[in-house]
């Protein structure tokens, strides 16, 4: 895939997938990338890992979309019947001007019977435009996108308790830490580069405990291993504040300087004793004080967390209790200290603050706010309507009770991503109109009436914010390939046949008009992004390279104070039983990114992991009779699958892990559509099921 002894130019961008945000140099040849390196990013420092180095050549797939496509008259019914490759029995090529005025047609005049989900794959002026079209053009809220899948739970603790929904610090302050918690979160695989520095923390001797129902990679590297058991996240972190408000550990004068509601935290804890949790948690009540009195007595703290605590119908009470366990030892706004949800796609922080979330206008000003929609007024001409909108499931909802009928969908894949996937592809199947705008033809473009070709990456000019908070700036390295188009020019085209006086020619000026309501964003300016790559909001200053720790002071709620939340324990909406024994979880593989639309198009990383796999305990396989590599069929109440299965010592003896990349065994065909009542998240990481033997199908 790589040749670097010949290229002729050479662009500095960012990687497309994870929330790590590693700036790479991107090599290219005539129109094709043939190497990708790592650049000196203030996340990355040159470093990549394998998607980023070597996971770029699905751009150059011979399925990308290079015309807009309109569906036949008398095609098949809608469903997962169209070869990506071989689409024409389907869909017919267009002009367009054809498919859009067809794409807007079905859109325009209809008011609440449209909704959207936009993407984090975009750049920010991407988000921002796309939310602008719903709200302004459809005169309602109704615009969501995959942080509902992946963070919604963090970061609605985060706005209740802390008053900002983004990290505290960067993840690169570990290195002034001298203790850290990774809990629910899988950095080897899921965010690499960033699990270098835990794992440069932990040999310099930084204690680092690690949390997780699996055991995994960073365990070598871990002071405390911590294998609880799903779903009792709640339970062992109340023990571990339990233990530190009774051995008087508690940072009491940054409790009384910097936070409220700490008695009524300080009472709940009094039921969390160690060793009565054992039985629920797994873990002995020894480890629970250890693990309690090395976070408390550490000079600098910090806690990393992943969506092993956010994708629970208790995620936001888990995230609750890790901010009170910082708060409690006084871990947040000095360097070494602090909170970090680590963010899942490239741009699943910046899209959320650009207000693609039915809640929140951009910068997480409130819908209901009559201030916040006044000054919107002005803007776009247009009042937002005071009411939330609905979010990713709850709009496949309304598709079902026939409230939403028509859908712009930008870069998502909710045929493959949404829980209990065969209810969102009814849905999409049930729709009277769908657009959508994306670089393949993926599950959910099987259901469009009109797909519009849109723009990889690394064709891109935009900014995007990583898991940092770092603004950086994308560069396109290439043109998309025949007539596929830029996203923002796309959506914009969409308005204006909606009837909306947009008249922007270049992302930069979307930048300026997101500069007016995004406070977030003062002193970063477009052109200093092109000059200094990337700056960390808040910038203080035009000089200042921005805020890598935040709240040392203050925190942005009315008082300034951060809040304690207590948490009880709520369990997993669906608990193991005769019928089905079993706990299945799923999540990511190191090499398949999400729905794998682009990784499997990626010849090093589909070479690597090309089939469909879970992973089950050795002595589960010998218990169903099954080798290392054969095959075991997985059932829930949702549905089956069939697929390979790996020996794992890392999953429980009573779980089995599932990636969900793979659309011939589609996770999401099993999971809990059951939703945390404050994020509205679905609990991804805990179903029953049933496993048994079965054939290779
Ligand atoms: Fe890309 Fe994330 Fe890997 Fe960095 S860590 S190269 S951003 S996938």
């Amino acid at each position: 895939v790589g040749d670097d002894r010949a290229f002729d130019a050479e662009t500095r961008s960012i990687c497309p997938f994870c929330g790590v945000g590693c700036q790479v140099s991107i090599k290219t040849r005539g129109d094709r990338v043939v190497k990708v390196d790592g650049v000196n990013g203030p996340a990355n420092e040159g470093r990549l890992c394998v998607k980023g180095r070597f996971g770029f050549d699905y751009i150059h797939h011979p399925h990308r979309l290079t015309k807009p496509l309109i569906r036949r008259e008398g095609a098949p019914a809608k469903g997962l019947n169209v070869d990506p490759g071989d689409w024409s029995s389907v869909f017919r090529e267009a002009s367009w001007e054809e498919a859009l005025d067809a794409a807007a047609g079905g859109l325009k005049g209809r008011g609440r019977e449209v909704a959207g989900f936009g993407s984090a794959k975009c750049s920010n002026e991407e988000a921002y435009l796309f939310q602008k079209f719903i709200r302004q053009g459809f005169g309602h809220n109704n615009v969501d996108h995959c942080t509902r899948l992946c963070h919604a739970s963090s970061v609605a603790a985060l706005l209740e308790n802390v008053g900002s929904g983004a990290v505290t610090a960067t993840f690169n302050e570990i290195e002034n830490a001298d203790c850290a918690i990774v809990i629910g979160a899988n950095p080897v695989e899921n965010h690499p580069v960033a699990a270098t520095y835990f794992k440069q923390f932990a040999k310099r001797g930084g204690k680092l405990i690690v949390m997780d129902p699996r055991g995994q990679a960073l365990k070598r590297h871990a002071t405390h291993m911590l294998q609880f058991r799903p779903g009792a996240d709640v339970a062992l972190l109340n023990a571990i504040m339990h233990v530190i408000a009774e051995e008087g550990l508690v940072d009491r004068q940054y409790v009384e300087a910097m936070t409220e509601n700490w008695d009524a935290q300080r009472d709940h804890l009094k039921g969390f004793a160690p060793e009565t949790v054992e039985g629920l948690t797994g873990i002995d009540a020894a480890t629970i004080r250890a693990v309690a009195r090395d976070f408390a007595r550490a000079k600098a703290g910090m806690i990393f967390w992943g969506m092993g605590i956010s994708q629970h119908v208790h995620g936001t009470d888990n995230s609750r209790c890790l901010i009170s366990l910082a708060l409690m030892c006084g871990q947040v706004g000095r360097p070494g200290t602090g909170l970090h949800p680590l963010r899942g796609q490239n741009n699943v922080q910046g899209a959320s603050d650009a207000g693609l979330i039915p809640m929140f206008l951009p910068d997480y000003a409130s819908v209901t706010s009559d201030e916040v929609r006044a000054r919107y007024a002005e803007l776009w001409g247009a009042e937002p309507l005071a009411e939330k909108g609905l979010t990713v499931t709850e709009i496949m909802d309304a598709v079902h009770a026939g409230d939403i009928r028509a859908m712009y969908i930008l870069g998502e894949n909710p045929a493959m991503s949404d829980p209990d996937v065969d209810h969102a592809r009814a849905a999409l199947a049930a729709l009277d109109h769908l657009v959508v705008q994306d670089i393949f033809l993926t599950e959910t473009a099987n259901y469009a009436d009109v797909i519009l070709p849109a723009s990889a990456f690394y064709e891109k000019a935009g900014t995007v914010t990583n898991t940092n908070r770092q603004v950086q700036m994308g560069r396109p390295a290439l043109p998309p390939p025949g007539e596929a188009r830029a996203d923002w020019w796309i959506t914009a085209e969409l308005a204006k046949r909606c009837g909306l006086d947009w008249r922007y020619t270049h992302p930069r000026e979307v930048f300026a008009e997101m500069k007016q309501v995004m406070p977030s964003l003062d002193n970063i300016t477009w052109e200093r992004l092109e000059a200094e790559d990337a700056v960390t909001y808040p910038s203080l200053s035009e000089t200042d390279p921005g805020q890598a720790i935040v709240f040392g002071d203050a925190f942005p709620r009315e008082n300034g104070r951060a809040r304690f939340t207590p948490a009880a324990v709520i369990p997993p909406d669906e608990t193991p039983d005769a019928e089905y024994p079993m706990i299945l979880t799923t999540g990511r593989q190191l090499e398949h990114w999400h729905t794998g639309s682009m990784t499997r198009r990626a010849s090093v990383l589909d070479a690597v992991e090309p089939e469909a796999n879970c992973s089950l305990h050795p002595a589960t396989l010998r218990r169903l009779g099954v080798p290392a590599g054969g095959h075991v069929r997985l059932t829930t109440r949702r549905g089956t699958v069939t697929l390979m299965a790996r020996a794992d010592r890392a999953v429980a003896p009573d779980m089995v892990f599932l990636p969900f990349a793979f659309v011939e065994a589609a996770a999401n065909l099993l999971t809990n559509p059951a939703l945390d009542p404050y994020g509205k998240i679905p609990e991804f990481k805990f179903s029953a099921v049933r496993v048994e033997a079965a054939e290779a199908v």
